[in-house]
């Protein structure tokens, strides 16, 4: 029976985030031996609707005739409280279906501070918040995304996780599934097992994990029968020219944070940055062809009617055709005002040229991350920009008339002295010079500039994995010396609460033990973390107190190279000697060049092939 809303909707803000039929929405009838499938994004509409990934699963799902793909979304306060008063169930958008009727419920994992919305949307759908407590008929809990690459936190909860990238993987567990209900072969324990043969498929029910006295972990070992390997590896898409894309996507009723076409254009990244996480478990890079893009930008404009497309990848002026695929953009799509908007653009790629063209169309603000504020500080996360960089990139747009510009800095890095927090202030003057080093006739009045500066949170798979994070004391303690160094009426600084990074990094490098934290922080009330005005940092230290785990042990301590990592079953191509030599590199002020200039044998070569990649 599915859930009543009608008379739910007129109570609460916004009922188009519940009204599931927006248009490119996939509505079918069901039929027997159709795979029910629900894509759960755990946060609000506004944010799910704006995530590629989602949009890529949907309509990959929803292309096979026997799955029916549905979205759920965390449902804002108002409609979460009416639901529980009138004791309905949590529901899929498009038939309202109640979440314990699914084959399947899949969470994407962008952020560990979203994990105890996952426990709020199963609690709500009444499902067993912990595998172990689901039998037969119960939707298998599927987890994926980037905090997959250490799933050790909420692995308690998960049925089935995929490491790498979703579009092949998901339809392999799901035929298998079909077979399964087909042939009436296996129960639930068996098609665990059979799943476990899928590369890419970790079934965390089939390891237990042991520990040391000191707490550190002493083995991860397998105590089910496992069909598949001990060391888990990622799955990636050899070809993005052949990988599934969307050549339409959802268009909501309400404004999103994304509201526009996204257009993947390569993935991995040539730099790596010693912080970013991204920049090692997306490799090795792999592009699409010019080609290609065009079909697909031509196809999404005109199935969605956005007047927008942005470039989508972790360095967009690192793909090869950059200028070409813009012009094309831009003349073909000028005369319906079509804009285009790169938003991940490094300093050392920032061409006049390129954003001469791009502001034909619509001029947006500019942001750049030099990321630390000196020279040392940026040899050390390998950030290979330099202060010429910034200031040369500072000066022409100021001369192209801006005078709105984004700098974005990191707190914490490894090394990192008051020098280089007071590093920060010197470049943002710098920059302030660059602007009234340019006559007032040619430069477009009220400058602002927005300095922001987020806290380092060591993850999984970088080199700095082996680091510590700094104590929420010291983050406050930076931030002071840098606020009370911006005293500017043309400078706006803004920076993190250094409380949802606390308990970020110690999720982001937990082990299995901290799935009773989570529980506990959830039973206590904690959800929506990711908000600043929902975060509740005593309910978290009143959770860790509770299960008598340490924060301290997660977040400010350094490992040694030969402690065995919660992760450390999980192979991602790049080999751990590599992110040795890194850290090793880092403390020497060492940089390491860019995988277009030289090969730094991270090893992500011999473990993967490609096409159209850099190695
Ligand atoms: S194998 Fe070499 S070129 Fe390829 S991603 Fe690794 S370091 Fe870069």
């Amino acid at each position: 029976m599915n859930v009543q809303i009608d008379d739910l909707l007129l109570k609460v803000e916004k009922p188009a985030r519940y009204l599931g039929n927006e248009m490119n929405s996939a509505h079918k009838d069901l039929k027997d031996g159709m795979v029910r499938f629900a894509f759960a994004f755990p946060d609000t509409y506004e944010i799910g609707m704006s995530h590629l990934g989602m949009q890529i699963l949907y309509h990959l799902l929803n292309e096979q005739e026997d799955i029916f793909c549905e979205r759920v979304f965390s449902p804002n306060e108002d409609m979460e409280s009416l639901l529980r008063e009138n004791e309905r169930s949590l529901f899929a958008l498009e038939t309202k279906a109640p979440l314990k009727v699914f084959d399947f419920i899949g969470f994407t994992l962008q952020y560990e501070l979203s994990y105890t919305n996952i426990l709020n949307i199963l609690d709500m759908g009444e499902i067993p918040l912990l595998q172990k407590d689901r039998g037969e008929g119960d939707p298998f809990v599927i987890l994926g995304g980037p905090c997959s690459y250490n799933p050790e936190p909420i692995a308690d909860f998960a049925d089935i996780i995929v490491l790498g990238e979703g579009e092949e993987v998901i339809l392999e567990i799901v035929n298998l599934y079909k077979e399964m209900k087909k042939n009436k072969k296996w129960k639930r324990k068996g098609f665990l097992k059979e799943a476990s043969k899928i590369e890419g498929v970790y079934i965390p029910s089939h390891f237990a994990v042991d520990y040391h006295m000191d707490g550190t972990v002493k083995e991860i070992r397998l105590i089910e029968e496992h069909m598949g390997s001990k060391f888990l590896k990622k799955r990636i898409i050899e070809d993005l020219d052949e990988a599934y894309y969307p050549d339409k996507i959802l268009v909501p009723y309400i404004d999103t944070v994304h509201n526009r076409v996204v257009l993947e254009i390569f993935r991995g990244c040539i730099r790596g940055c010693r912080f970013c996480q991204a920049g090692m478990i997306y490799r090795p890079v792999r592009e699409r062809s010019l080609e290609k893009l065009k079909r697909m930008a031509h196809d999404l404009l005109q199935n969605t009617g956005y007047e927008e497309i942005s470039l989508a990848s972790l360095s967009s002026g690192d793909y090869t055709e950059i200028e070409a695929l813009i012009n094309h953009l831009i003349e073909i799509n000028q005369q319906d005002h079509i804009g285009v908007s790169l938003p991940s653009l490094r300093l050392d790629n920032f061409s006049k040229e390129m954003i001469e063209e791009i502001q034909k169309v619509r001029k947006t603000g500019l942001t750049f991350a030099p990321e630390a504020g000196t020279q040392r500080l940026r040899d050390v996360i390998n950030k290979n920009i330099t202060e010429k960089d910034l200031l040369t990139s500072a000066k022409e747009a100021f001369e192209m008339g801006y005078n709105n510009i984004k700098l974005y800095f990191m707190i914490g890095l490894p090394t990192e002295t008051d020098e280089d927090i007071l590093g920060i202030k010197d470049l943002v003057y710098k920059v302030l010079n660059q602007y009234h080093g340019i006559p007032k006739e040619k430069r477009a009045g009220g400058l602002k500039i927005t300095v922001s500066t987020s806290t380092f949170v060591p993850k999984a798979f970088t080199p700095f994995q082996w680091e510590e994070q700094i104590s929420l004391q010291e983050i406050h303690r930076r931030q002071t010396l840098l606020k009370e160094s911006l005293a500017h009426r043309s400078i706006n600084y803004n920076y993190h609460d250094g409380k949802t990074s606390i308990v970020e990094g110690a999720f982001a490098r937990g082990d299995r033990r901290l799935s009773k934290v989570l529980h506990r922080a959830f039973r206590l009330g904690c959800k929506f973390d990711g908000w600043g005005d929902r975060f509740n940092f005593q309910k978290w230290m009143e959770a860790f107190h509770l299960e008598d785990l340490p924060l301290k042990f997660y977040n400010n301590r350094i490992r040694n190279y030969d402690e065995i990592l919660p992760w450390e079953h999980f192979e991602i191509g790049v080999d751990k000697s590599y992110l040795i030599k890194e850290n090793e590199k880092a403390k020497s002020e060492e940089v390491t060049a860019d995988c277009r200039l030289n090969c730094s044998g991270c090893g992500v070569n011999q473990n993967f092939t490609t096409k159209r990649g850099v190695c």
